[in-house]
């Protein structure tokens, strides 16, 4: 339901409009599947993905010899779960978590995504799984990010690791390692910059970063999560091509979900880039970070 609340935005404007057409074209014809076209792209599916989806429902309509849209609305549902999940198994693990040792969990993106929030709410959530988290300070570039995550830290009741502003990230991380360690923590959230102005800088930052904690923990870190802000769109989808050419990254976090009519950049990113989504934001409140379910997602869209 909470899943349901914070697509309410996507929902209303996609359900409503893809109603909208069906009411209208009663039965099956060209223009309907471009009107659906139209529709599917102002959601920011993606024009890519947009053409694979219309592709598969022409020939799954032809295959099933259907005229009524309104069992083409069914059908649409169906091949967005199948894009989304492709030939993979519907169970895409949430976090790998190291089964004997320290679970490293490293987050990238750029500045305003949404990613001290994140490191926030997952510190939370895990927590309540009875895990025992640190949370490195590594961005020590934006003015600001170390005391928000010691907020958060405090918020959560979650210890932080930091040095002061402009230090060494892959130097914080290292006393992070070193900290969980001693505490016998279950799981290690690294904080890192985020500005692109730099890319360059910002990409051998973040492989510093990296060396640092597999050196420290073979096998870690166990996710990089990068997180991109949903209501940016097309945008989202270029900065995850960047990060992805530069980094490895294992999983996405998509937040202000809640903030966006477009929530279908969720199917264009898994399309195009094959990332999975692992987690929502859904809001600011500490809760409002979900897991994502493509299942829950798409029906909920109709629902
Ligand atoms: P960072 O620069 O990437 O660390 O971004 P912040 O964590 O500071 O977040 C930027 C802004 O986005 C803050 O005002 C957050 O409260 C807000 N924010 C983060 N996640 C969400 C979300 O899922 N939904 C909404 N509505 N706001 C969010």
């Amino acid at each position: 339901t909470k899943f349901k609340k914070g697509l309410a935005k996507t929902r209303n404007s996609f359900a409503t409009k893809v109603n909208d057409l069906v009411a209208r074209y009663r039965t099956v014809d060209e223009d309907f599947f471009e009107e659906l076209e139209e529709i599917l792209i102002s959601a920011d599916v993606g024009v890519n993905t947009v053409m694979d989806l219309i592709d598969e429902l022409k020939m799954e309509v032809k295959r099933r010899n259907i005229k009524d849209t309104r069992e083409v609305r069914e059908v649409i549902s169906e091949k967005l779960v199948d894009i989304y999940y492709g030939d993979d198994d519907e169970e895409i693990e949430e976090i790998t978590f190291n089964q004997d040792g320290l679970t490293v969990l490293l987050f990238v993106g750029v500045n305003g995504v949404g990613k001290t929030t994140t490191i926030g709410k997952m510190a939370h959530r895990l927590k309540q799984q009875g895990k025992n988290v640190v949370m490195a300070a590594g961005d020590t570039f934006r003015a600001g990010a170390i005391e928000q995550l010691e907020v958060w830290g405090e918020r959560v009741g979650v210890p932080v690791v930091r040095h002061s502003e402009g230090s060494d990230p892959a130097a914080v991380i290292y006393d992070g390692i070193q900290s969980a360690k001693s505490k016998g923590a279950d799981v290690l959230l690294c904080d890192t910059a985020g500005r692109l102005q730099n890319k360059v800088n910002l990409m051998n930052e973040l492989s510093k970063v990296k060396r640092v904690i597999e050196r420290e923990i073979p096998g870690a870190p166990h996710e990089s999560l990068l997180v991109l802000d949903a209501t940016t769109g097309q945008n989202a989808l270029s900065q995850a091509k960047t990060f992805s050419e530069a980094t490895n990254v294992s999983g996405i976090v998509l937040t202000k979900l809640d903030g966006t009519a477009k929530g279908g950049i969720v199917m264009a990113i898994r399309n195009e880039l094959d990332i999975p989504v692992k987690f929502v934001g859904l809001g600011e409140k500490v809760t409002d970070l979900q897991s994502f379910d493509a299942h829950a997602f798409v029906y909920g869209l109709f629902a």
